[in-house]
C-alpha cells in the first residue's frame, strides 16, 4: 500500500502538479486500494474503479481485458464502451494483445496508431478510436490481461501522468485478482475436503483433546443413531463405549494423542444401547506445533463377524458329522451282520439232514427275530429321515392310553423273561381309561423306544413306566424309570441327537444304532410335546416326554360309548364315504360300521358318480363328501349326485372351515357342512337328522 503510494507521489512530483491535485489522486488510488480489499464481485469493484478513475479522467470507455494464450483470446469481465462491446474477442493483433505482448503501458494516438500499424505491430479492430490507452495486469510477474481506456472525440483526453495513473490502478487490479483467485482455489479446496468426509461412507470423527467431538461425518450419525448436535463438544467415549470396554477406550485416545496410530477390533454401542462390533482406524494428526487432532475411522464388523463365527460352527459340525458318520457306518456294521451272519448261518444249518423238528422250529425263529432286527434297523432309518425332512404326518385319532399301556406292558413283559427284571405299569388314578385325541401309532412308538431302551441297559431291579395328567399344564406326563447303568452328566442332552451313544466305541458293550431317542424326540415335539431325562451314574435313568391332554368331551364319550354298546342303530343302512386319505376313511369306517352301517368307499370324486351312476344310486341313504381330492373334487361329484338323486343327503367334510367354504358348499348342494377333524358328536347329529 504504502509503496504505492509513494510511487504516485514521485510520479505526481515528476508532473508538478498542483498539490491539491496530489492529494486528490492519493485520495483516489487509496479509494481504489481499498475497494480491491473490500469488494469481491470483479464486476462490481470495476465499475467503483471506473467512477474513481471519472474524477481524474475521462472514464467513459473503459474495460477489463482478461487474456488467454491457449486460443489467444481475451474474455471482458467488464466492459464499458460508449460504441463497442465485447465478450469474447480474438486477440491477435489488437492493441490490447500489443500491451499485453509488451508488458507496457502505452498512450497512443492516431499517428502512433499508424506507425504501429505500419511496424505489423498492429491491426483495426474496433471502432476508431482518437486515443488510446492501456496497461498491462500483473500478477506474480505474469501479465494476464489489461484494463484499456479510450475516447472517440478528443485525442488530448489523457495525458502522460494519466497513463502513470492507470499503470498504479492496473497493479491494484492485478493484486486483486490474484487475491481472488487464490480465495477461489483455497475455498474449492476447502469445499473438496469438507464433501469428502462428509460422504466418505466410512464413519469418520475428529476429535480434540482429551477426546471431545469437534465433527462427524454422515456415515458416524447413520452407524451410530446419533444426530450431530447430539455429538459435537461431547466426549465420544461415554456416548459410544459400553461399560466393560471403557480402560481399552482411555488407553487408546491416551495413545494417539501422545502420536501412536491405532487399529483394533472392538465393541461398542449405538444411541439405542445396541451393541456391535467395529474395526478402529485410528490416527493422530498434528495440525499446529501444539495442537493434535484424533482422526477415526469405525467399521461395522458384526455381520463379518458372524460369518466367522457361523464358519466356525459349521467347520465343527462338519467335522463332528464326519466322526459321526464313521462311527455310524461301524455301528451300523455291526448292527447289520449281527443279524445278517445268524440268518446266513442257521439258513445253512436249516439245509442240513437230520435236524430234529426242534431244531428246525429254533433255527426258523432265529431267522425270523434277525429278520425283525434288520426291519426294525430300516424302519428307524427311514423314520428318521422321514422325520427330519417334514414327512410325517400326525394323524389324531381317539386313543384310549390306558388300553395302550397295558397293551404294552404285555409285549414287554413276555421280552424280559430273560432277565432278572420286574416290569411295573403305574395305572393313573385306577381310571377304567383315559381317552385322549392324539396319533396313537407314534405314541406308541415312543413309548416301545424308552421301554426298550430301559430294558437294554438295565441288569437288574425294575422297570416302571406309566403317566400322569398335568391339569394346570393341560399335559399328559409319561415316563419310564430304570433301576439300571444310568447316564453320564454330559452325556443326557447329546442322547437325543441321532447316532449319539454313551459309549460310542468299537467295543462297547450294548447293541443298537443310536436313533430311537433321535426319533421319539422328533415325534414328541410333532405331537406337541417335548422330552428329557434324569439319571445318575449306575443308579439308574428316567425318561419323561409329554403331550398335550386333548381329553374328549363327556358328551362325546358317551357317543362313542352308545356306539361300543350299539345303542347308535343305523344297521342296513348304506352310506358312501368319498374320501381319499386312507386313514380318514379308515375312521369313518370303524365308527360307522360299528353302529351297523353298510359302508362304500369311493377314493374320489370320479368313482363317486360312476358308483351311484352305473350302481347303487337308488340304494344310497347318504354320502360322506370330502371336498379336496385329486381329479374330480367334492364339488364337482355333490352338483352331479344331486342333479341325477336328489334325494340323497350330501354331508360335506373339509379341512377349511371358513364360512366362504361353507357357502361353497351348500352352494353346490350339499346338505350339510362338516369342518376336519370330524368331531365324533357332530358327524353323528347330522347323520341322524338325514337317515
Ligand atoms: P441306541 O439305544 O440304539 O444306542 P438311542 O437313541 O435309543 O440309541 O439311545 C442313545 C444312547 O442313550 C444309548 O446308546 C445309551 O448310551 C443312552 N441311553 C438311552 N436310554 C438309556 C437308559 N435307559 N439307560 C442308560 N442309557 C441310555
Amino acid at each position: 500500500m504504502l509503496h504505492h503510494v509513494k510511487m504516485t507521489e514521485s510520479i505526481l512530483n515528476d508532473d508538478d502538479s498542483s498539490v491539491m491535485f496530489k492529494e486528490q489522486v492519493l485520495r483516489i488510488l487509496l479509494n481504489i486500494s481499498n475497494a480491491t480489499v473490500a469488494i469481491k464481485d470483479l464486476r462490481k469493484l470495476m465499475g467503483i474503479i471506473r467512477e474513481e478513475l471519472g474524477k481524474l479522467m475521462d472514464s467513459t470507455n473503459f474495460y477489463l481485458a482478461l487474456y488467454h494464450p491457449e486460443d489467444d483470446t481475451f474474455t471482458m469481465p467488464y466492459f464499458s464502451d460508449l460504441k463497442d462491446h465485447f465478450e469474447r474477442v480474438p486477440a491477435r493483433k489488437t492493441l490490447s494483445k500489443y500491451v499485453v505482448k509488451t508488458g507496457k503501458t502505452i498512450l497512443v494516438r492516431q499517428p502512433d496508431f499508424e506507425d504501429l500499424v505500419k511496424k505489423g505491430e498492429v491491426t483495426l479492430v474496433g471502432t476508431d478510436s482518437k486515443v488510446w490507452m492501456g496497461a498491462p495486469l500483473r500478477v506474480n510477474d505474469r501479465i494476464i490481461g489489461m484494463i484499456g481506456l479510450q475516447s472517440y472525440s478528443d485525442e488530448n483526453t489523457y495525458t502522460d501522468a494519466d497513463k502513470n495513473i492507470l499503470e498504479l490502478v492496473a497493479h491494484q487490479i492485478g493484486l486483486a485478482i490474484d487475491r481472488k483467485q487464490k480465495e477461489e482455489e483455497l475455498e474449492i479446496e476447502k469445499t473438496y475436503f469438507e464433501q469428502l468426509f462428509r460422504n466418505v461412507p466410512e464413519a469418520t470423527v475428529i476429535q480434540e483433546y482429551p477426546g471431545i467431538i469437534t465433527d462427524v461425518n454422515v456415515a458416524f450419525t447413520k452407524l451410530f443413531g446419533f444426530k450431530p448436535q447430539e455429538l459435537i463438544g461431547k466426549s465420544l467415549d461415554k456416548l459410544i463405549v459400553p461399560e466393560e470396554m471403557m480402560q481399552e477406550a482411555y488407553s487408546i485416545t491416551r495413545r494417539t494423542f501422545e502420536g501412536e496410530a491405532v487399529e483394533l477390533e472392538t465393541i461398542r454401542k449405538k444411541k439405542n444401547g445396541k451393541t456391535l462390533e467395529v474395526s478402529l482406524t485410528v490416527t493422530p494428526f498434528r495440525i499446529s506445533p501444539d495442537k493434535t487432532i484424533m482422526y477415526t475411522i469405525y467399521r461395522d464388523i458384526s455381520k463379518k463377524k458372524e460369518v466367522e463365527r457361523k464358519l466356525v460352527t459349521a467347520k465343527e459340525k462338519a467335522e463332528e458329522a464326519d466322526r459321526l458318520k464313521t462311527a455310524f457306518l461301524t455301528n451300523m456294521s455291526h448292527e447289520i451282520r449281527t443279524p445278517m451272519n445268524a440268518i446266513m448261518g442257521f439258513a445253512q444249518l436249516l439245509s442240513s439232514a437230520n435236524l430234529t423238528p426242534e431244531n428246525k422250529t429254533e433255527y426258523v425263529n432265529i431267522i425270523k427275530n434277525s429278520g425283525d432286527s434288520l426291519l426294525r434297523l430300516i424302519d428307524d432309518i427311514l423314520d428318521l429321515a422321514k422325520l427330519e425332512s417334514g414327512q410325517v404326518v400326525i394323524r389324531e385319532e381317539i386313543t384310549d392310553v390306558h388300553e395302550m399301556m397295558e397293551s404294552l406292558y404285555l409285549t414287554f413283559s413276555r421280552l424280559i423273561t430273560e432277565k432278572q427284571l420286574e416290569l411295573r405299569y403305574k395305572r393313573y388314578q385306577d381310571k377304567p381309561s383315559v381317552n385322549i385325541l392324539t396319533d396313537p401309532i407314534r405314541l406308541r412308538q415312543i413309548l416301545t423306544n424308552l421301554l426298550s431302551n430301559a430294558i437294554k441297559f438295565t441288569h437288574e431291579g425294575y422297570v416302571e413306566f406309566g403317566y400322569n395328567i398335568s391339569v394346570p399344564d393341560n399335559v399328559l406326563v409319561f415316563f419310564v424309570k430304570d433301576t439300571g447303568i444310568g447316564i453320564p452328566q454330559d452325556k443326557m442332552e447329546i442322547i437325543f441327537n441321532r447316532f449319539q451313544q454313551v459309549d460310542n466305541s468299537k467295543t462297547r458293550l450294548y447293541p443298537g444304532t443310536g436313533l430311537g431317542l433321535a426319533i421319539s424326540k422328533h415325534l414328541t415335539e410333532l405331537l406337541g410335546g417335548r422330552i428329557w431325562v434324569e439319571s445318575e451314574l449306575n443308579k439308574g435313568s428316567s425318561f419323561y416326554f409329554t403331550i398335550p391332554y386333548k381329553a374328549l368331551p363327556d358328551e362325546e364319550m358317551q357317543k362313542i360309548d352308545d356306539l361300543n354298546e350299539g345303542n347308535l342303530n343305523l344297521s342296513g343302512k348304506n352310506i358312501l364315504i368319498v374320501e381319499d386319505d386312507e386313514y380318514n376313511y379308515l375312521y369313518l369306517h370303524e365308527i360307522l360300521q360299528q353302529a351297523g352301517v353298510n359302508v362304500y368307499h369311493a377314493v374320489n370324486g370320479r368313482e363317486a358318480i360312476h358308483f351311484v351312476k352305473e350302481k347303487q344310486g337308488e340304494n344310497i341313504d347318504l354320502v360322506l363328501m370330502d371336498i379336496e381330492m385329486p381329479e374330480v373334487n367334492g364339488y364337482e361329484a355333490t352338483a352331479y349326485i344331486k342333479k341325477e338323486f336328489p334325494r340323497i343327503p350330501v354331508i360335506a367334510q373339509t379341512a377349511y372351515a371358513s364360512m366362504e367354504e361353507k357357502t361353497k358348499c351348500l352352494q353346490a348342494g350339499c346338505d350339510a357342512y362338516l369342518a376336519k377333524p370330524l368331531q365324533i358328536n357332530d358327524l353323528i347329529d347330522e347323520i341322524k337328522k338325514y337317515i
